[in-house]
């Protein structure tokens, strides 16, 4: 009313009233991806350039000047830990710049946006404002949904026939057929069978492979060392009472119930938007078989978003739905952009087809290729005869400035969803294996935010009709 409107004018520049803070819209923005995917980069990067606007021009309310200001609030939730905005950013902008420390768990932070409405409306209303919540949170996390529909026996059965052709299995799996399920729990057994499996899961996860649930095991958040994070599959046979199989059992339906519930029940389920961020050209470099476990991480990632009705995350749900989800792929900056359609048409071939496996239907998606922080600059050399297409950054080692050439992206994406056995060529074979990239020096004029290939483009599609 117009009193409300005569209290919050009063106020402006001040701070927000407490009747603003309870009455202004809110978007709340998920980014998950799995660890090393570039959510915190992504997350920084964002949040420096919707507060500086000099460099969002696909971005329609910066571009056309109705972002007014854009400023930090305390965050409305008490007990999730704040997305350390600061340091990450002091990190990625210091003279000499360094990545900033991963996301390991879930956090949030609020971003107040100041808008003036665009069209009619603009000349005769005062200015709105809109909270954008961002929650981090790693994908792991939110592959343990498939766990839900499993019993301790059927997961142990699928887990134990993974190890089978996955690196650092085969150990994992000797310790575990080397114990009695039926004995009597040992601590010091479970905790060593425990870490024996969590170690597996770290170099299949660093072997590029994604589904490596449980998530937890690989990052523990607050919960490491607790019984729930200690046990392993084990295969199948009878379990007495008081049994090793009897207490993995009930830690599996613990950890179930006490650790991804409450996930999915306090974050998860009060999304508006998600982007998945994918490390695209990691998993291409590692190979099919890292290439096909990503297309179906993607599909259970889709399920997760558009559950069955019946399931216990749709009934938790019920009408609140993600209506907006962005996959993209990370780290464009490694190839000349001569290459990023194909990159980008790689995404777009992986959501299709998580799409249909995944019977998605409801949410807008959309697939880019982006980089949150662009730390190369591109350069073509002649080289033995041909024309190269370089991009030159400064090595994260020795801080050398260098020029490499990653390797090729297939001109057909569809190449690379086909079957290990089609892949007559490796591709991103060349320089990709060594290009470990520091952040670039920026001297960055004020009202600049940090550079980036196509952020602008992720913001318009999650944001944009909300501005
Ligand atoms: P998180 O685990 O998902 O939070 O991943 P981070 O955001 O910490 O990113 C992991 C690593 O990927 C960083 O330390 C960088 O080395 C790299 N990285 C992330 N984003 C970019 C980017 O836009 N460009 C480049 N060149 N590297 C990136």
């Amino acid at each position: 009313g117009r009193l409300a409107d005569g209290v919050t004018r009063g106020i402006e520049g001040v701070g927000q009233s407490v009747s603003e803070q309870f009455f202004d819209p809110t978007l709340r923005l998920g980014v998950t991806g799995l660890s090393r995917a570039g959510k915190t980069v992504f997350i920084t990067s964002l949040i420096a350039n919707l507060i500086d606007r000099g460099r969002m021009p696909q971005l329609a309310a910066a571009a056309d000047g109705r972002i007014l200001t854009a400023f930090l609030q305390p965050q409305p939730d008490d007990t999730v830990p704040r997305f350390d905005f600061e340091a990450h950013n002091a990190a990625l902008t210091a003279t000499d710049p360094h990545w900033p420390d991963s996301t390991r768990a879930v956090s949030q932070l609020r971003l107040s946006l100041r808008l003036r409405s665009g069209g009619l409306l603009g000349g005769i209303t005062g200015p709105r404002t809109l909270h954008l919540d961002i929650v981090d949170y790693p994908g792991e996390w939110l592959l343990d949904l498939g766990l839900l529909s499993k019993s301790y026996a059927q997961w142990s059965a699928d887990a134990l026939d993974r190890m089978a052709t996955r690196p650092g299995g085969a150990e994992a799996k000797g310790a575990i057929a080397a114990v009695d399920g039926t004995a009597k729990l040992d601590e010091g057994v479970a905790q060593s069978l425990a870490q024996g499996f969590t170690s597996y899961l770290i170099q299949a996860r660093a072997a590029g492979f994604s589904d490596c649930t449980p998530g937890r095991f690989i990052l523990p958040g607050e919960m490491a060392g607790s019984p729930v994070l200690t046990f392993a599959p084990l295969p199948p046979g009878p379990s007495p009472r008081g049994s090793l199989r009897a207490e993995f059992a009930r830690r599996f339906d613990a950890y179930k119930a006490k650790v991804v519930q409450p996930f999915f029940r306090d974050h998860f389920a009060r999304l508006d938007r998600q982007i998945v961020l994918v490390d695209a050209l990691g998993a291409i470099h590692d190979g099919p078989r890292a290439v096909e476990d990503l297309r179906r991480t993607l599909a259970d990632t889709l399920t997760a978003f558009r559950p069955g009705a019946n399931s216990w995350l749709g009934r938790l749900l019920g009408a609140r739905r993600v209506d907006r989800i962005l996959f993209a792929a990370t780290k464009a900056d490694h190839l000349h952009h001569i290459q990023h359609a194909r990159l980008t048409g790689f995404m777009e071939a992986l959501v299709k087809d998580a799409r249909a496996r995944a019977d998605f239907a409801g949410a807008k998606t959309s697939a880019m290729s982006i980089a949150a922080l662009r730390a190369t600059t591109e350069e073509t050399r002649m080289h033995d005869g041909r024309e190269l297409d370089l991009v030159r950054g400064r090595l994260l080692e020795d801080g050398r400035q260098a020029a490499f050439y990653p390797g090729d992206l297939p001109q057909d994406p569809s190449v690379l969803l086909s079957p290990a056995r089609d892949w007559a060529e490796s591709w991103l074979d060349e320089d990709y294996q060594i290009m470990r990239f520091a952040p670039a020096r920026l001297h960055l004029r004020s009202g600049e935010g940090p550079p980036h290939i196509r952020l602008d483009r992720a913001a318009q599609f999650l944001i944009g009709d909300r501005l």
